[in-house]
């Protein structure tokens, strides 16, 4: 079996920068498939999101068709904040320990890594893939504090060879197409009534009108 990739987000809507790190990721790590794992109650946001229905259906549609990706509903269908550990719990005990399961983030997630819930045991469990976002610093281990930094350094690898030869426990930094696009931005254009065509998959902009969510 195939390395394999987990990718969680609010995803208040799933974007085309969601789905374009998902996608380089897989190419650049070469991992079998990706899982896309949206947030119940997403403990660090102060927002309220969207209804998980709402972000599981929009979820679905953006990634219909793309055999690489699979929606794993089970954050939302957990009680309580959703934790990446405990999903890691969970999909060690379906999948075993020998397989190399790599966690994805953008930048700006990584940065607030040290505040995840039982954030060393991470690292017990997967790998941990940067991806670079728009608009970050390209040196992203300076955007965390120095002692955690030199732990991280500690970690760190630069071939994608050695993700494959352990199943957890190595950062490492990959490139990917700069979009600058976030939901924030996407949900205060459909709050004010312009366009957000072109920055999600256009059957989610469907959804999206059809139940005007995000209206003002
Ligand atoms: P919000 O604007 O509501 O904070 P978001 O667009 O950042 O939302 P999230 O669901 O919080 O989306 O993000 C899920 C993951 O996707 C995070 O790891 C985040 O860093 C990453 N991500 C989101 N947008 C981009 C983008 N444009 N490019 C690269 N990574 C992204």
């Amino acid at each position: 079996m195939k390395s394999i990739g987990i990718l969680g987000g609010t995803f208040d809507p799933i974007h085309f920068g969601h789905l374009r790190l998902a996608e380089e990721a897989a190419d650049a790590l070469h991992l079998g498939n990706i899982r896309i794992i949206p947030a119940g109650l997403p403990y660090h946001r102060d927002a309220t999101a969207t209804a998980v229905e709402h972000r599981v259906a929009m979820t679905r549609l953006a990634i219909a068709g793309n055999p690489r990706f699979m929606l794993d509903d089970r954050e939302v269908l957990r009680d309580g904040p959703s934790y990446t550990v405990d999903t890691l719990i969970e999909l060690r005990a379906e999948l075993g320990f020998a397989l190399p399961i790599v966690v994805l983030m953008g930048t700006d997630a990584f940065r607030n890594i040290a505040t995840w819930h039982r954030y060393p045991e991470l690292f017990t469990l997967a790998h941990i893939a940067i991806l670079t976002r728009a608009g970050m610093p390209p040196d992203w281990l300076n955007t965390v504090d120095s002692e955690l930094r030199r732990e991280l350094k500690s970690r760190l690898v630069t071939q994608e060879r050695i993700l494959h030869d352990g199943p957890a426990g190595c950062i490492i930094s990959v490139d990917m197409t700069p979009l600058e696009i976030s939901a924030t931005d996407i949900r205060a254009r459909l709050r004010t009534g312009r366009s957000v065509r072109y920055l999600l998959p256009a059957p989610v902009l469907e959804y999206i009108e059809s139940r005007q969510l995000y209206a003002a």
